[in-house]
């Protein structure tokens, strides 16, 4: 062989280790071999599947050789190795696993396969490959370039021809949906040359509705047109440039982000949308569909390995031009990106929480840069941190702030109900289902799923008890009757009195959503009443059938988690009762006000906006807290202003940047006694490099126990990135816990339970 550098090649493997590998490639595979490939590899005793990342310059020692190269091209670009790599190192987490992780579920499945069955070559590697997918074929029709005389058509013929030169190729289902049996006259117009007849691939589409309802462009208001009119000559210009598109709900939003993809689809760029899981509901989907004739993949977690797969395929291929997704939609492989929308950017469902804990929304700023891409957050209610960025600078603000419709802001009451007896439903509540019954409304009831029995409160005076270090609320662990802090290791015996008021009341706070559907069912058990929480939702498409009686107005009452906030516009909810406020205001995360005030800011938008007014009520111990009587009164500003100067004072985000150092096993001992471990060397390390890093912890998690893992963690709280990176890495590489326990670094942690 002459070309000695290309006789080598550097290989990633999705295992937890830092390095990268370089393999021979034998003179037979020296043809197919292509970065962004997978191949098949010797490892230890193994043999692993592993990812080409590029050709090695000469290495020294024993090298092994490839055993076979399993893609006929190349899974990813060096453009998205580029992002793989940032993210393995801003992480801290292993590039084979990002890379794993980036790809689609299906083919690493196939490659599990791969392991298992094959000892040699390629063969078995493309019969795997092929096997793994079902691709199915439809008969699709289209208008033939018309040529002589025009043939006098009438009928079902005519109507078909009109119907195809409308709306361009179409397939046969279709056509029969429409017309009715179409065999006759389709036979007919291709004896005459007017239509020609094509099997296409399909693709698995389980949100694929064959309408073709139009939906044409609205007027932008002024608002609207003003933030179209500073996004577009960005886009035009071809740099990166981020936007905050902030708005309440029914501001027009999303009518922005649709006209700001149609001026990318006529500049021939794609564009990438993400929302919340929750948010991807087939509403939504349709609406882009209506509006956009071009080719849209969907990706959402309820796909199957195959469905997703399908979509990631057409996405490569290049015939999609936009592509909508939960999270990890954010690594789908469009090229040619003009803009990257997130939607309800401060949802924390962007963040993945286990394994590879990447931010969607903050990946969609980094690709958006190296991409030259415009990337528009929206929001209702942006984190504390983007409204920061905005206001620094960093960040563009836009503002919409006004619903479309002008429709005025629902009435937002708190209702206090501190000194009354622990009813689930207080009598202001009871009254206004009770009316808004009569009246032929609709009523949604929200209770938070997060409001497990683990903190304690004073019903007397609504007194919360919390870590003097950390300004989180205690965690109550019963076991041991005591209440501790997650963050650091502060803990209390549980009181008996409260230090409050000295009242003797104190109660463990959650209510089930079950508990409550009984409660509304004994106060009307003529209502026609639902529920969905991740118990109901659990079946494919549950989540959308519930929500189709609500729109239907099949539901007088539908009672639910987190997953009721979101949603479209259902014209007859013209009351929203939220039962508890407490859980979200408490839970143990410096967090919990940023968070309670975007739940009570969402439910407040899913009231009233048909016609009819729409009222909130919210029952709280804590009738004073300013993200209650902020979000009650529409104020942003005024609740940034409140939280900012709490960040500030007690150093958290924007101020900071943290990072957690989770644990966990099945030994309670060796979990701790990791835990200690690591907190005593990232304390070393800081003393060693001089670093301003602030070490809390090791403590027990909230969720002390999941699927029988014990968990401690420890959190870092560090001035600069740099900082935090550091000690973080060289803790990495230096210390190894004990075998039987799991250690993970999460970078920006969002949810620290
Ligand atoms: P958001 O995304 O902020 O919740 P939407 O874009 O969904 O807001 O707009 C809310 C409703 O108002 C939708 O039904 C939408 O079709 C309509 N709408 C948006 N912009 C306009 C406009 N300029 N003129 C008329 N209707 C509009
Ligand atoms: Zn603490």
């Amino acid at each position: 062989m002459t070309d000695t550098r290309r006789s080598i090649v550097q290989v990633a493997i999705p295992l937890p280790l830092d390095t990268v590998f370089d393999y021979l490639v034998p003179e037979h595979l020296a043809d197919s071999v292509q970065p962004g490939k997978r191949v098949f590899v010797p490892f230890g005793r193994r043999k692993l599947t592993g990812y080409i990342l590029g050709y090695a310059k000469e290495s020294t020692g024993e090298l092994k050789e490839i055993i076979s190269v399993l893609d006929p091209d190349p899974l990813f670009t060096s453009g998205e190795l580029e992002l793989y790599r940032w993210a393995a190192s801003y992480y801290l987490h292993p590039l084979g696993e990002v890379i794993k992780a980036a790809l689609p579920a299906g083919i690493n499945i196939e490659s599990r396969k791969q392991t298992l069955t094959s000892d040699n070559g390629n063969a078995v590697a493309e019969e795997l490959l092929k096997g793994g997918r079902s691709v199915k074929t439809e008969t699709f029709y289209r208008i033939l370039p018309a040529s002589g005389e025009p043939v006098g058509l009438r009928g079902k013929a005519e109507r078909i021809i009109a119907f195809l030169h409308d709306v361009g190729e179409t397939s046969r289902s279709v056509i029969c949906k429409n017309f009715g049996d179409s065999s006759a006259p389709l036979k007919k117009l291709r004896e005459l040359g007017l239509v020609e007849e094509l099997k296409r691939e399909v693709y698995r589409d389980p949100f694929r509705e064959d309408s073709f309802e139009h939906d044409a462009p609205q007027v932008l208001n002024g608002s609207q047109s003003l933030a179209f009119s500073r996004i577009v000559p960005a886009i035009n210009a071809g740099d990166f440039s981020p936007f905050l598109l902030h708005g309440v709900t029914g501001s027009g939003k999303t009518e922005v982000y649709l006209q700001v993809i149609g001026h990318c689809l006529d500049l021939g760029k794609n564009a990438l949308v993400l929302v919340p899981e929750i948010a991807l509901t087939p509403q939504l989907v349709r609406r882009f569909r209506s509006r956009f004739r071009c080719g849209i993949a969907v990706l959402h977690s309820g796909l199957a390995g195959g469905e997703r797969y399908d979509e990631w395929r057409r996405i490569r291929r290049g015939e999609v031009s936009i592509v909508i997704g939960a999270r990890s939609a954010i690594f789908a492989p469009l090229e040619r990106l003009g803009v990257i929308v997130v939607d309800e950017e401060h949802e924390a469902s962007y963040k993945q929480t286990e394994g590879f804990t990447y931010n969607a929304r903050d990946l969609a700023l980094v690709r958006g840069k190296m991409e030259k891409a415009v990337v528009v957050l929206g929001s209702a209610t942006p984190l504390i941190t983007t409204y920061h960025a905005a206001l620094q600078g960093r960040l563009h603000h836009l503002e919409l702030p006004e619903r479309v419709r002008n429709l005025p802001l629902p009435v937002t009451e708190i209702i206090d109900g501190r000194r009354r007896k622990g009813e689930t439903f207080l009598p202001e509540l009871v009254a206004a289902l009770a009316d808004n019954l009569d009246r032929g409304g609709q009523t949604l009831l929200f209770l938070n799923r997060r409001g497990f029995a683990t903190f304690l409160v004073c019903r007397d005076c609504g007194h919360v008890f919390r870590c003097p270090n950390c300004s989180v609320t205690l965690t109550y662990h019963r076991l041991k009757q005591r209440h501790y802090c997650h963050y650091c290791d502060f803990s209390l015996p549980a009181p008996s009195v409260c230090p409050g008021c000295n009242g003797a009341e104190i109660v463990l706070l959650g209510r089930g959503t079950e508990r409550v559907e009984e409660g509304v069912k004994e106060l009307f058990p003529e209502a026609r009443v639902a529920r969905m929480d991740s118990d109901t939702t659990s079946g494919k498409g549950s989540h959308a059938r519930i929500l189709k009686k609500l729109e239907e107005r099949s539901i007088d009452i539908l009672i639910g988690t987190q997953m009721i906030a979101k949603g479209h516009d259902y014209p007859g909810v013209t009351l929203v009762g939220v039962i508890s406020a407490d859980g979200t205001l408490n839970i143990p995360d410096f967090r919990s006000a940023e968070r309670a005030f975007q739940l009570v800011s969402q439910v407040t938008g899913r009231a009233g906006r048909g016609d009819a007014p729409g009222k909130v009520l919210i029952q709280t111990l804590a009738p004073d807290h300013y993200a209650l009587v902020r979000a009650a009164a529409h104020d942003f500003a005024g609740f940034y202003a409140d939280e900012i100067e709490f960040r500030r004072q007690t150093g958290y985000p924007p101020y900071s940047f943290l990072a957690a150092v989770n644990l966990s096993g099945t030994s309670a001992r060796e979990v701790e006694k990791g835990a200690e471990d690591a907190a005593r060397v990232l304390r070393e390390l800081r003393r060693e490099l001089g670093s301003r890093t602030e070490i809390l912890g090791p403590a027990p998690a909230t969720m002390a126990k999941i699927r029988g893992r014990f968990r401690w963690h420890i959190l870092l709280k560090a001035p600069t990135r740099r900082e935090l990176n550091r000690i973080l890495a060289r803790c990495r590489a230096e210390f190894k816990p004990p075998a039987v326990v799991r250690m993970s670094i999460d970078i920006d942690p969002v949810d620290m339970m």
